[in-house]
């Protein structure tokens, strides 16, 4: 019998969680960031490929899966790229009303965590995710947290999560040049953590306003402005996250622009901008990490 969502407050929460970690561009831009509930021994609603958190709702932009199978999968040795993300789309189960959609690319480290999850691409953490020093200056603000290096999204990254990971308890997680998961029993806790979290950067950093960030046909004016002072081969050549290595094109940083990418620029901006204040060097991803999104552009991760 399909999973019933009028009969489960998991759906709920889901999207009570999704519009408050994905209502505001500071903390996820375009199709970044993902929510979970573990609704069971077994189950979780996580949200879907290629939707945004902003659009989640109670019977729409998620998908069901076995979390149980993932988790072992993963403490078996999830395997290659390709293989591991197979596996998880074939753990998808019905949800009654619901259209059927391919879970989140993240899946696999949500699967591994309490029992609701909110994984957001932070700019305040990310000042610290992508820094030399940042790591070091977390543990100092957040000693019970975890801070993990940098791992191509998939399954080096849920191993690499899989290796700190609590089933049980609060739990926050610094991913480097990506963003900031936190965990909780229930979806009020998940939330006050991610925001207690972002609060404290905020105010130990004494970070800036974040700019708002306007409706643009093509680049914002903000984003216009601050590329002529970066420079568009700088932008192309130094890339601190996925999200830039997907959205920042040369089309893009030449105006074919919409709402995704003018997310993601601002937030690098601010990044980067609050790291020069801070006299923070920036940790760009190398060449080799970079290339990686080469083949994925078209592909998997590009619907995350
Ligand atoms: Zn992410």
């Amino acid at each position: 019998m399909p999973f019933d969502p009028s009969l489960d407050n998991g759906p709920e929460l889901l999207a009570r969680a999704a519009r408050a970690a994905g209502a505001r561009p500071d903390l996820t831009q375009g199709g970044g960031g993902n929510v979970s509930v573990k609704v069971g021994a077994e189950l979780m609603l996580v949200k879907a490929s290629g939707s945004q958190l902003k659009d989640l709702t109670p019977t729409s932009g998620y998908a069901l899966v076995n979390y149980g199978n993932i988790k072992r999968r993963i403490c078996a040795g999830p395997g290659g790229e390709s293989e591991f993300s197979d596996y998880i789309c074939a753990q998808a189960r019905p949800v009654k009303g619901v259209k059927p959609a391919p879970p989140s690319i993240e899946t696999g480290f949500h699967a591994l965590l309490n029992t609701l999850v909110v994984h957001t691409h932070s700019v305040y953490a990310n000042i610290l995710n992508m820094s030399a020093e940042g790591h070091a200056l977390g543990r100092k603000l957040f000693p019970n947290a975890e801070f993990l290096s940098y791992k191509a999204p998939g399954p080096q990254l849920c191993t690499a999560v899989n290796e700190r990971a609590l089933p049980r308890g609060p739990q926050v997680f610094f991913l480097a040049n990506h963003g900031l998961v936190a965990a909780h029993a229930g979806v009020e806790g998940a939330l006050e953590l991610n925001e207690r979290v972002n609060e404290t950067i905020r105010r130990q950093l004494r970070l800036p306003a974040y700019p708002a960030v306007e409706p643009a046909r093509g680049l914002s004016a903000h984003n216009a402005s601050a590329l002529a002072r970066y420079g568009r081969a700088f932008m192309l050549e130094n890339v601190l996250s996925p999200d830039q290595a997907l959205y920042c094109s040369p089309e893009a940083l030449d105006g074919r622009a919409g709402p995704a990418e003018n997310e993601v620029l601002t937030a690098l901006f601010y990044i980067l901008d609050c790291m020069a204040g801070l006299k923070l060097t920036p940790r760009f991803l190398t060449r080799s990490e970079v290339a990686y999104f080469d083949t994925m552009k078209s592909g998997r991760y590009s619907r995350k």
